[in-house]
């Protein structure tokens, strides 16, 4: 109970904090925005600017406030604000009413306060009285001062209700309000002190976050910590709402003054979204908003596909990320926020476009692997597969409406190109995975082993990444035409240098490596002695991998341990050693030769010398206690590493040699 109580508290907070801190946003977004006039005069110029800098810095200092400080702010500032609410209604009740006509005229200007004088001035009174004690609170005054200023605000009433004479009224009014600039004015530099520390606190905390973590952890803290997503978010859809509501007042207004009907028609909608989507992005500023917007948007479509999906993963680390980001550097990349408002939104939405595609991908990329383990683990329940399969068919169809769609509307330029070239990438994936799944569970269905699986999805896996690393080839070229013909900008130039490691080379040198150790480990498969079918019905025995019986082969080690050819190649991708008695199965080259000789004391030629059956006894008995055998060679890696310390001094060739040699034996 409690602890429901301390975590309401603290979102109460949370929410707090968010709130104060997008005041600063609206005003540095409303200084940005204002129309800049420099032709007043050099003075009138400097003053202006220098007005629109500190309007910044002062918004920017108050952003980055924590959490106590933007509290405390607010206290003072509210304070003051409050002060001078009391001194203006001092001054404009002393100053405008008229005890001989004015009753009728309404105080303050409208129609809310009584007419008549005693009700007059006690209702002034009661909100004086308010305003001061609020005032006095929020300072935090000591009890007897605090009686001086609420009496110090109520003075120029009593000169209301004595109905003295009004230029009386309003020098005591003018008094009563210095009296209470003056005591505000010490209250604040009384607290000038405790300023100065807190800031000289906050530098010293800064600098050493700097020197430990620094400069991007620092602005991930801070990131964070003023929790400037949030606050985007709130200011972009604060905005947005009050430019709908004004916008809404207006088309109604016009339309009952001219006789039209009450409900806003489908067009006048449109044009009003399309006015609010275009002033939605007119600034850098208004765009980070957006892209806020748009990260919590995709966040929940992640969280919500991964649990239709059934993931196990259970956040989504990556789309309520890459998905703002994306769009913020579409728009810098297309300048979008300086274009004109009709262009912005055919920008926009064509950006947009470019953005549903690459959520689609990411989509994809966390089906993959549900897929992929729903058809390995072969799991037979249609609810387990049905949701997954459904996924992947949408995000086969979705491109290509999407692209059946644009290619119907528009004609050819780059922008279609490459979200053309996108479509049909995903698509491409959707069938590889789709494939492979189909072999996964052709095998599941199938009571025998089938060996050539593992072949078919490496040749359908292959085949689809380099597709795609031809299409990567291809967007590169389509960027490069767009930078050299249409807009040539550095972000597009920087995007472009990513596009092309990531891309292009990350991934050809994935496939690349991929490919080398497929046919290291088929070579090294390859050179060990196959067992056929008589053999192995003599043998009986099962694969200790997979722990299935032998259906026509088998492969066995120099140390006598018999393997399914394809179990055996999975293992040999990732070490050179026996599953069962961790002995050297193969060794590549004549450096390994001689580590294998002396690890193993010469218990068994390098392959394609006399493997086989042909080994040894030694070296059954060797495997009959694995877990010893696995010490000594240990040992005796040691003593290698010691002997050639001390013989050779350690030239850093044979370190290199010694130390990859340790590794690939202690994985
Ligand atoms: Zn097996
Ligand atoms: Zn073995």
């Amino acid at each position: 109970m409690a602890s429901t109580q301390a975590r309401l508290g603290q979102q109460a907070l949370a929410v707090l904090d968010v709130a104060l801190r997008v005041p600063c946003i609206f005003i540095i977004d409303a200084i940005f925005n204002s129309y800049y006039d420099p032709g007043s005069g050099w003075a009138g110029a400097a003053g202006k600017v220098l007005v629109r800098v500190m309007g910044v810095l002062v918004s920017g200092m108050v952003l980055l406030l924590s959490q106590k400080a933007l509290f405390r702010f607010y206290t003072l500032f509210s304070a003051v604000l409050l002060g001078a609410a009391a001194v203006l209604i001092n001054y404009y009740a002393a100053s405008h009413i008229d005890f001989y006509s004015a009753y009728y005229k309404a105080a303050l200007g409208f129609r809310l306060l009584p007419r008549n004088g005693p009700t007059l001035w006690l209702a002034m009174a009661a909100v004086q009285l308010l305003f001061a004690v609020g005032y006095v609170f929020l300072l935090d005054l000591q009890s007897a001062f605090a009686a001086l200023v609420v009496l110090d605000v109520m003075v120029p009433l009593w000169g209301l209700a004595m109905e003295l004479p009004a230029d009386v009224r309003q020098l005591v009014a003018v008094l009563s309000g210095l009296a209470l600039a003056l005591n505000t004015a010490v209250c604040l530099a009384a607290r000038l002190r405790c300023f100065y520390y807190s800031c000289r606190y906050v530098y010293l905390l800064v600098r050493h976050m700097y020197r430990i973590y620094g400069l991007q952890l620092l602005l991930e803290d801070t990131w964070k910590r003023i929790r400037f997503p949030d606050v985007l978010r709130v200011f972009w859809l604060t905005r947005v709402t009050a430019q709908a509501l004004i916008l809404v007042y207006v088309v109604r207004a016009v339309r009952r003054e001219s006789g039209d009907g009450y409900l806003l028609s489908w067009d006048v909608f449109w044009d009003l979204t399309s006015n609010l989507i275009i002033s939605g992005c007119d600034s850098t500023l208004t765009v980070l908003g957006m892209s806020a917007v748009i990260s919590s948007v995709a966040h929940y479509l992640g969280l919500s596909i991964l649990a239709f999906i059934g993931s196990t993963e259970e956040e989504d680390k990556r789309l309520g990320f890459v998905a703002p980001v994306l769009f913020f550097i579409l728009a810098l990349q297309t300048g979008l926020s300086s274009l004109d408002p009709e262009e912005r939104l055919v920008r926009l939405s064509r950006n947009m476009c470019l953005l549903l595609t690459a959520i689609l991908h990411f989509i994809h990329g966390m089906t993959d692997p549900v897929l992929m383990s729903l058809s390995a683990s072969h799991v037979s329940s249609f609810r387990r597969h049905f949701p997954v399969l459904l996924v992947s068919l949408a995000l086969f169809v979705l491109p290509v409406a999407l692209s059946y769609a644009l290619w119907h509307h528009y004609a050819l330029n780059t922008w279609l190109f490459a979200v053309t070239a996108f479509c049909v990438e995903l698509c491409l994936k959707v069938v590889v995975s789709l494939t492979v799944y189909g072999l996964f569970m052709a095998d599941g269905f199938s009571n025998v082993l089938w060996e050539k699986l593992d072949d078919y999805v490496y040749y359908v896996r292959s085949t689809g990444n380099i597709i795609e690393f031809l299409f990567g080839v291809i967007m590169f070229g389509n960027g490069a035409y767009t930078m050299m013909f249409e807009s040539g900008s550095k972000i597009r130039a920087c995007m472009m240098c990513l596009h092309a490691y990531f891309n292009i080379y990350l991934q050809a040198r994935n496939g690349w490596k991929t490919f080398i150790n497929r046919r290291t480990a088929v070579k090294k498969i390859n050179s060990l002695p196959e067992v056929r079918d008589e053999q192995l019905r003599d043998i009986g025995d099962v694969c200790a991998i997979c722990y299935q019986e032998f259906a026509s082969s088998a492969r066995i080690t120099p140390c006598h341990h018999y393997f399914h050819a394809l179990c055996l190649r999975k293992w040999l991708y990732i070490q050179d050693t026996c599953p069962m008695c961790h002995q050297r199965v193969y060794v590549e080259d004549e450096g390994r030769d001689r580590a294998a000789a002396s690890n193993n004391n010469g218990g068994y030629a390098p392959p394609g010398g006399g493997g086989g059956p042909g080994v040894g006894g030694d070296q059954a008995a060797a495997a009959a206690e694995p877990d010893d055998e696995l010490l000594e060679d240990n040992d005796s890696i040691e003593y290698d590493e010691d002997e050639w310390g001390t013989q050779n001094g350690g030239t850093p060739l044979e370190e290199d040699y010694i130390n990859d040699d340790t590794d690939s034996t202690d994985d």
